[in-house]
């Protein structure tokens, strides 16, 4: 899906706005999904529907290429095809199955980078923590490393030739309703639904991609 073409359509969630409660209540689902996530859309959309060039790149081939398109119509596309592509990533990467750590070759890659999953989970806390403003913080594989960054706005890791494996939206507007103004428990809660197997297959893609 991530790499599918203008007109861009918000397909339904694969589960209930229901499915992450109490972590994730379902309020905040719908109106992140059928609210915000169909704004990016609908203004991607929106600009594309003049340029019929930019209609036959991917969604990934816009972001990537964002350096390269016209001036006036540059940081729209970015900031909207961002949206679009960071919010499937993040919605992707929720599970209602309960935690259990990673295993493997993947969960093996995260105790020899950062010493341990718990220590993993500070670090990962920290710099979504640490992002001013709206943003999101990743587990990226970056020159065959695992890493922890951060973006700001809807700029994806993409963008700088990182491969994106675990994603979480700190926008106000992932956490409002329930959390306040403490994306602190915000973020404890999404531990208990970030699905460690999607983030394992992300892993084993984004291996491929670099041999
Ligand atoms: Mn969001």
């Amino acid at each position: 899906m991530a790499n599918d073409y203008y007109p861009f359509i918000n397909a339904p969630l694969m589960c209930p706005f229901t499915a992450f409660e109490p972590y994730i209540d379902a309020k905040t689902m719908m109106l992140h999904h059928d609210n915000h996530l169909q704004a990016y859309i609908d203004n991607l959309n929106a600009i594309l529907a003049d340029n019929e060039r930019l209609q036959t790149m991917s969604l990934e081939e816009l972001i990537i290429n964002a350096d390269s398109l016209p001036s006036d119509i540059r940081d729209a596309v970015r900031n909207n095809a961002g949206g679009v592509w960071n919010h499937r990533f993040f919605f992707g990467n929720l599970v209602n199955a309960g935690l259990s750590p990673p295993r493997g070759q993947f969960g093996d890659a995260i105790a020899e980078t950062f010493g341990s999953f718990e220590q993993f989970q500070q670090d990962f806390k920290e710099a979504a923590l640490s992002v001013f403003g709206s943003g999101y913080a990743w587990l990226v594989l970056d020159d065959g490393k695992l890493r922890i960054v951060t973006t700001a706005n809807q700029n994806t890791p993409l963008e700088n030739g990182m491969c994106p494996i675990l994603g979480l939206d700190v926008w106000e507007h992932a956490y409002y309703l329930k959390h306040y103004n403490d994306r602190a428990s915000y973020i404890d809660d999404w531990f208990n639904v970030a699905s460690w197997n999607v983030a394992n297959i992300n892993y084993q893609k984004c291996l491929e991609q670099e041999t």
